[in-house]
Formats: structure tokens, sequence, C-alpha cells
């Protein structure tokens, strides 16, 4: 099974999913497959380096789209597929619905436009299970200038609380018009509730 976890910046993807990967694996007595975009294929990261490098300012937002795609592409042949393909279970931090929410909408390029583009990329894969972190702009964002370092800070700081909430919308969408696979966990919730809520979830999708 393909299980994809997403979210706005502050969301607490990653901390989240550090927490419930134990937890999963000794629920199921079986070890899971955790990854994230870029992954660990070499490739992968060289895109995602280019594409997060603040040097890179003259960057096209379709440019930045296509980049994700193939990042994403390289991440799936090299990582995702073998894994599924060994019947183990792969849970990832960020996949197309990603793009979708932060090239499609907060960067205003379409989001059938990146839909599109990310189809041909995954040749349809999609995740059996979705687990949407949400929470407001303002709270991710806070979260962040409380948490992170200095150098994301500053890139936070010329960011557009509206872009994140562009961001934001999208992904309420998302979870709007793919309720078969999308489950929204309210991520303003403390931590361990959320984590709690996560596990059950996963669970109650691979049991
Ligand atoms: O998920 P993570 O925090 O590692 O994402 C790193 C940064 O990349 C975030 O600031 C996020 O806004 C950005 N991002 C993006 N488009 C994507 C995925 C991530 O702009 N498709
Ligand atoms: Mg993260």
């Amino acid at each position: 099974r393909f299980i994809t976890f997403e979210g706005p910046d502050g969301a607490g993807k990653t901390s989240v999913l550090q927490a419930v990967l134990p937890q999963l694996e000794q629920a199921l007595d079986r070890s899971v497959v955790l990854t994230r975009e870029p992954g660990g294929a070499q490739i992968s990261e060289k895109i995602r380096d280019l594409i997060l490098d603040p040097e890179n300012t003259a960057m096209d937002a379709r440019t930045e789209a296509l980049l994700y795609a193939a990042s994403r592409r390289q991440h799936l042949v090299e990582k995702i597929l073998p894994a599924l393909a060994a019947d183990q279970v792969v849970v990832c931090d960020r996949f197309v619905d990603s793009s979708v929410a932060y090239q499609g909408a907060g960067r205003g390029i379409g989001e059938s436009a990146v839909l599109a583009m990310n189809q041909f990329a995954t040749a349809g894969l999609e995740p059996s299970l979705t687990i949407y972190l949400d929470v407001p702009a303002s709270v991710g964002i806070a979260r962040i200038k409380a948490h992170r370092q200095a150098t994301q800070y500053d890139r936070l700081d010329q960011e557009q609380l509206d872009f994140h909430e562009r961001v934001r919308a999208a992904y309420l969408r998302l979870a709007e018009a793919n309720p078969q696979r999308f489950v929204t966990i309210d991520a303003t919730q403390d931590f361990d509730t959320v984590v709690s809520q996560s596990l059950s979830q996963l669970l109650k999708h691979l049991q």
C-alpha cells in the first residue's frame, strides 16, 4: 500500500511521521518504508537542491513545477515502485497533492495543469490513503517561525501569507474532491492527539 502525508508548512508532517512510524511498525509487526520527496534517489535530491537554492531567484513557476514532477518521477521509479512491488507498505511525506497545492494554487499556474503534468510523471499511481494534516496558514507560519532555523525564517518572511492561504484552500478542495482517499486531521490539536489519530487511521486502512 502507498500512503502519503500532506499539509501546509508548519502542519507537523515530519514530526508526526517520526513519532507514528515506530508505533505503526510495532502494531503491524512488520517494517514500513518511510520516504520523503525527494527521497533517497540521488538524482531527485539534486533536482530538489536546484529548486530550493535561494540563489535561483529567476526560477519560473512552470519550471519549478516541471522540476518537482521530474524529481518525483525519479523517486517513484527508484524507490517507491520497487518497494511496492516487494509488497512493502510505503509512507511518503508529500506527493502530487503538494504540487497541486503549492505550484498549482500557491504559484497560480493552475491546479488542473499541474495535475495533468504529474499524471504523466507518475503514470497515474495514486496513494490509497492520504492523511492531510490541516492547519490555518497563520498557525503553520507561526509554528515555523518559533521552531525552525534562521535560513528557513528568511524564506518564510518573504513568502506572503496569502500564498499559504491559497495552498491550504487547495488542500481543502483536494480533500473534498477525493473523499475515498483523503482523511483530514485537525493539526491544531495537541501533538499526541494528532499522532494517535494518525495511527488509528493508518491501522484502519492497513488492517
Ligand atoms: O515538506 P517540507 O517542509 O520538507 O518542504 C520544504 C519546502 O518546500 C516547504 O517550504 C514547502 O513550502 C516547499 N514545497 C513546495 N512545493 C512542493 C513541495 C514543497 O513549494 N511541491
Ligand atoms: Mg517537513
